[in-house]
């Protein structure tokens, strides 16, 4: 009999998992956890949440569509987007995920500018093409030496010394884009002080840069406002999501961009994507952002209680004394400022069945 080759993963899997409810994950021995990181800012609604569910299990569409045909939802879907994204961001352009969409942002960003360079943080994550890895941490080329030439990394923290290196990088005239997410997940929540984003987004303009505000991760919610930016009142050229998008339900990713920059991506870009909007993830995305919108208020004024609810339950831990709180909505960092005693805390914590994310973790 012919051997069978089987995939193995190098590392051996954190988690078993057999079923997931609500805000709980439970393992193959049927232990419960409390879920905190909610697969990484994607099941915003929880878990099997009946939003999403119901659509799913109800779908009667076509099993596929081929993306030079019409898909109504897609019309609908781009539509609520859109219409529930900063001013400006009209047009939508259908990806399979977080990654894809990036991709699509950093292309339409050099199509549109007929530059080459970009600019981000150091430390940051984007995803896993090549492109996004370029405007990742610097440490990814060290792998992969032939990542995309001319990304520049600025390093936080956030202040106006930063944006006057940003200003001083801007001034070249050659940067295509400065990419970052409007709170930084990725690097434990990272929350830019009041006037930074607009400030960011004044020297873009005035320099001829794109901003691309990444929002796969802080998207539908987390942050207690629909989409992160809003916080600012910044609002960008391009904008990705991915994510919560569908709360887990199925794979999708969106990059909305001005009728401006749509329209040199689509006449110098390549998007075509096969499975970008599958019908099925489709219509579970336009159930999931139905829902966020006609409840909005009731939703976000819940996240803003449960969120003061973790902020008053940390400091009476005494946290603060040698971390930092770092809290936005349901977007909860805290940093120690040493790996050790993180791993230690995390193990802490998992085994006492609450699981929670390491710094930086994507
Ligand atoms: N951007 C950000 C900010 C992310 O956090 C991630 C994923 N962690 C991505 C992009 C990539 O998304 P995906 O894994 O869906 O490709």
């Amino acid at each position: 009999m012919a051997s069978v080759r089987r995939l193995v993963r190098e590392d051996p899997p954190e988690l078993r998992l057999r079923r997931s409810e609500g805000s709980h994950l439970y393992d193959a021995r049927g232990r419960k956890y409390v879920d905190f990181l909610m697969g990484w800012c994607v099941g915003n609604l929880g878990w099997g949440s009946a939003v999403v569910d119901r659509p799913a299990r109800s779908y009667r569409g076509p099993d596929y569509v081929y993306p030079h045909y019409d898909y109504p939802p897609w019309e609908e879907l781009a539509f609520l987007l859109a219409s529930n994204a900063p001013a400006g961001l009209e047009r939508c352009f259908r990806a399979t995920g977080g990654s894809e969409a990036v991709d699509l942002a950093l292309q339409a960003a050099m199509v549109h500018t007929r530059r080459a360079r970009f600019l981000s943080l150091e430390g940051a994550y984007h995803g896993n093409t090549l492109a996004c890895l370029s405007v990742g941490a610097s440490q990814y080329r060290e792998k992969r030496p032939n990542l995309l030439r001319g990304c520049a990394k600025v390093k936080p923290p956030l202040d106006a010394r930063l944006l006057g290196r940003i200003e001083r990088q801007l001034a070249k005239r050659d940067v295509a884009a400065f990419i970052m997410e409007p709170i930084v997940m990725n690097l434990g929540v990272l929350i830019p002080p009041e006037g930074f984003l607009p400030e960011l987004a004044r020297l873009c303009r005035r320099h001829g840069t794109l901003l691309i505000l990444d929002e796969v991760a802080t998207g539908f919610g987390r942050t207690g406002k629909l989409f992160a930016c809003e916080h600012s009142g910044v609002a960008p050229d391009l904008l990705t999501l991915g994510k919560a998008i569908t709360d887990g339900a199925g794979g999708l990713g969106a990059m909305l961009a001005t009728a401006k920059v749509a329209r040199s991506m689509q006449k110098d870009g390549a998007f075509y994507s096969t499975y970008g909007w599958h019908p099925r993830s489709t219509d579970m995305a336009i159930a999931a952002m139905r829902y966020l919108t006609r409840n909005r208020r009731r939703l976000f004024d819940q996240v803003a209680a449960t969120s003061e609810l973790f902020r008053m339950r940390l400091a009476a831990m005494g946290l603060e004394r040698d971390a930092e709180l770092r809290i936005r909505g349901l977007a909860i960092g805290i940093h120690f400022g040493d790996e050790k005693r993180v791993a230690r805390i995390a193990g802490k914590c998992r085994a006492e069945g609450l699981l929670v994310g390491p710094e930086g973790e994507p």
